[in-house]
């Protein structure tokens, strides 16, 4: 198939063409950053990678929670530095640990979508109405755990389409993602804690949206991370608060 495209596609239109062709393929198909939209989204808040502020603050982000044996370490961390964070549950494992939900919410921080049952096979179908009803039930569970209504939506994987885009701005929601410095790669099994905290704390700037795991196989390594960078950057004087709330400090001196 492949080879037959090459062909005709070189025979008529020239190889540059052809690999542009096959460039927008890949965009079209699975992930990422670098989808040729995601400039227009940003722009248009659809997609938030990062908070353009000067005041100390950043948001900490935990995804794939959450984890009876993890997540509650991480709380008591966030509780030692008066730190807040966002957390991206998983609506199957929210499902199984509704009190570790109503435990963050009444911790005061952000409980967030990402979707029902972060299956990549089901997100890259790229279908509006799988997608749909992946984030409504998430919702939909998250809500009638904490009473809170979540307004964050982070893709399993980084998913991204058009499709997906269209359907957050209907909804009303946004794509939360991160900024791309503070991709650690926590979730890689091996990565001590001090490696990932040394990550973050050497890229630290105001107004990041820093990735994380709570609900990873490394997650305790995650864990230890987060009480080294609390430590560190709270004596630098750096305030810890939720997604939605760095959101609104925006322009702000
Ligand atoms: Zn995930």
């Amino acid at each position: 198939m492949i080879l037959l495209l090459k062909k005709r596609t070189l025979g008529f239109m020239g190889t540059g063409l052809f690999l542009l062709c096959l460039s927008f393929g890949t965009f079209g198909t699975f992930n990422v950053a670098l989808h040729p939209n995601m400039n227009k989204w940003k722009q248009e808040k659809l997609v938030i990678t990062m908070v353009k502020t000067s005041q100390k603050a950043v948001a900490l982000t935990f995804d794939d929670g959450p984890d009876p044996e993890k997540t509650p370490v991480f709380l008591d961390s966030l509780e030692k530095y008066n730190a807040h964070a966002t957390f991206f549950v998983i609506g199957n494992r929210a499902e199984k640990q509704p009190q570790i939900l109503q435990d963050m919410a009444k911790r005061g921080h952000e409980i967030a979508n990402h979707s029902y049952s972060h299956s990549y096979s089901r997100f890259s179908s790229n279908q509006t109405a799988i997608f749909k009803e992946e984030i409504d039930t998430a919702a939909a569970l998250i809500e009638k755990i904490t009473s809170q209504k979540p307004v964050l939506f982070r893709p399993p994987g980084g998913y991204l389409s058009d499709n997906l885009v269209n359907l957050i701005k209907d909804e009303q929601l946004t794509v939360a993602y991160w900024t791309w410095q503070q991709d650690s790669k926590d979730w890689k099994v091996g990565t001590s804690g001090t490696t990932i905290a040394n990550h973050i704390i050497n890229n630290i700037k105001p107004g990041q949206i820093i990735l994380l795991h709570d609900g990873a196989s490394n997650g305790l390594e995650t864990a230890k991370a987060v009480d080294i960078l609390l430590d560190k950057l709270t004596k630098e004087g750096y305030q810890f608060v939720t997604m939605s709330e760095l959101i609104k400090l925006e322009n702000k001196e």
